[in-house]
């Protein structure tokens, strides 16, 4: 078994790497260690928690805001063995598409862990199963990354839980003490919040999405409270205990007192790691630094012929960020010379309110010293949010002082996951804050309060407000 090229991991990064490179003619293998295709991302990641997340508020709208429109249930209740089996539906479809893709672009795909031999040999294992070399003139290492923990937590997968256990728990917890405000704690806590759970999120920043702008987290914040979830900003978790059905998590406030919570469950969710664990990195004379596969401007190891993408790398852990990696490795290889705007990779939190991001952040453009201006639309002066009963959010503009360039989008509300493909195109074509506010925008619909914010940035002009 002789390739031009070899994927290692099956992820939106390696499917997409693998498909990329069949339609340039080559003859590529892809490698997966678990039965089924699609990596975390179609497994254990994006696609389940979205399943969850339309599940559960389709839940949460029939109890709160059904009879507002007239609508009037009795008996309402979850089935949450049937939200289960829908969820597990969905990924098993997907993941379907995936192995029928593979099978349309001619790939072959090998189950088993994939371990480098030398840069040209792979050995390919099953667990108490055969062991099999292949051959391959390149090698994109796609491996992903697994959940993290902090130290004093252990997880014991029962009690102690990451997303993977949390998309598939048999009963919905009464009391989920979540560690971390990132984006996993806070559409996983989300999700169980709507069901019913009462959820504390332990965040060690002063503010939840740390590394989105500072604006959005804080109007998240408030939309959350309002249905009952909890935080406790500037807490460092130190430990968490199993004591029988409970969990108890030491944690120390900014005063430095110890604060104690306690829950039936505790869904670890502060980052991910990188994964190469028996990758054979080692034959190869790949080092890794902090876990990362350092790679140069072009994704190539320091290995010639070897590349890397997606979580395993340096950068945001996103799906879609992995599968433009993914192209550019193929094309690199190929000879083109593609390019990745890495700041044009947008960041999208899918709770609800919706929450995204792209571009510059306020407070980066502060620490650079660059003179910029904001446009801000808040979502309650807009007619559509008003029929749709969705007035919390904004979008955010920033643009440049002197040129009235978009620096960077940044918004929250109904539909925003959608909303950011126009920031980014913007973005992309290096657009003034003008040229979006001169463009019409569908009335009425929630795209309006892009362009609304742009006029605000622009001349301080905006229509409806
Ligand atoms: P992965 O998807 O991790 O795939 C790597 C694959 O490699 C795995 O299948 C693994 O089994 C395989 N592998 C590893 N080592 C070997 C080996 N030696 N041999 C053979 N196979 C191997 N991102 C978004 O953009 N949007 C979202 O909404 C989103 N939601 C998420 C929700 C959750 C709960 C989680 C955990 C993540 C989410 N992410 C989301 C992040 C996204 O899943 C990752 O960024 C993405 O999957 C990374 O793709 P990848 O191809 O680099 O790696
Ligand atoms: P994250 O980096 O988004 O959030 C982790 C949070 O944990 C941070 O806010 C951090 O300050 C906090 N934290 C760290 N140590 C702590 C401690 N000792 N005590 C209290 N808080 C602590 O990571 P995540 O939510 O685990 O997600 C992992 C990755 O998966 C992310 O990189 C993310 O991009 C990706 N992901 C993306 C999506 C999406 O795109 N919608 C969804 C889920 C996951």
């Amino acid at each position: 078994m002789k390739y031009d090229v070899t994927i290692i991991g099956s992820g939106p990064g390696g499917y997409v790497a693998a498909i990329r490179c069949a339609q340039l003619g080559m003859k590529t293998a892809i490698i997966e260690r678990y039965p089924t295709l699609g990596g975390t991302c179609l497994n254990v990641g994006c696609i389940p928690s979205k399943a969850l997340l339309d599940s559960s508020e389709h839940f949460h709208l029939a109890k709160h805001s059904f009879d507002l429109h007239g609508i009037n249930i009795s008996g309402l209740k979850v089935d949450f063995t049937q939200m289960i089996k829908r969820k597990n539906d969905v990924v098993s479809q997907t993941c379907e598409g995936v192995k029928y893709l593979m099978k349309k672009n001619k790939i072959d795909v090998h189950h088993g862990h994939g371990s480098f031999i030398n840069a040209k040999k792979i050995e390919i294992s099953l667990p108490d199963g055969p062991k099999k070399t292949i051959e391959s003139e390149k090698t994109i290492i796609a491996t992903g990354s697994k959940p993290s923990s902090i130290p004093g937590v252990d997880i014991d997968k029962e009690r102690i839980i990451t997303s993977t256990e949390a998309l598939t728990l048999n009963e919905i917890p009464k009391e989920m003490v979540v560690i971390g405000g990132g984006v996993i704690g806070l559409e996983l806590g989300q999700v169980y919040a709507r069901l019913g759970t009462k959820v504390r999120v332990v965040e060690y920043f002063d503010s939840i999405l740390p590394t989105m702008d500072r604006s959005l987290g804080k109007e998240l914040q408030r939309v959350l409270k309002k249905m009952g979830m909890e935080f406790f900003l500037s807490h460092k978790v130190k430990s968490a205990t199993v004591e029988k059905k409970k969990v108890i998590i030491a944690a120390e406030n900014k005063k430095g007192e110890g604060v104690t919570f306690e829950g039936d469950y505790c869904l670890v969710a502060v980052g991910r790691r990188p994964y190469t664990e028996n990758l054979g990195l080692e034959n190869i004379g790949i080092q890794t630094a902090n876990g990362v596969v350092p790679v140069n401007s072009h994704l190539e190891t320091s290995v010639p012929g070897i590349y890397a993408i997606g979580d395993v790398i340096r950068g945001a852990m996103l799906a879609h960020k992995a599968e433009e990696e993914g192209v550019f490795a193929a094309e690199t290889m190929a000879g083109q010379k593609p390019h990745i705007n890495y700041l044009a990779i947008p960041g999208v939190v899918y709770t609800w309110p919706e929450v995204a991001g792209v571009g510059h952040t306020e407070d980066a453009l502060k620490a650079d010293g660059r003179a910029y201006k904001v446009g801000s639309f808040p979502f309650k002066a807009l007619g559509r949010a008003r029929a749709a009963n969705e007035t919390d959010g904004f979008v955010k503009i920033l643009a440049d002082k002197q040129t009235d360039e978009i620096l960077g989008v940044h918004m929250i509300g109904a539909r925003i996951a959608d909303l950011i493909a126009e920031a980014v195109v913007a973005l992309e074509y290096r657009a003034s804050a003008e040229d979006i506010a001169r463009i019409s925008h569908a009335h009425p619909t929630f795209t309006e309060a892009i362009k609304e914010a742009c006029l605000a940035a622009t001349e301080n002009r905006p229509i409806h407000m």
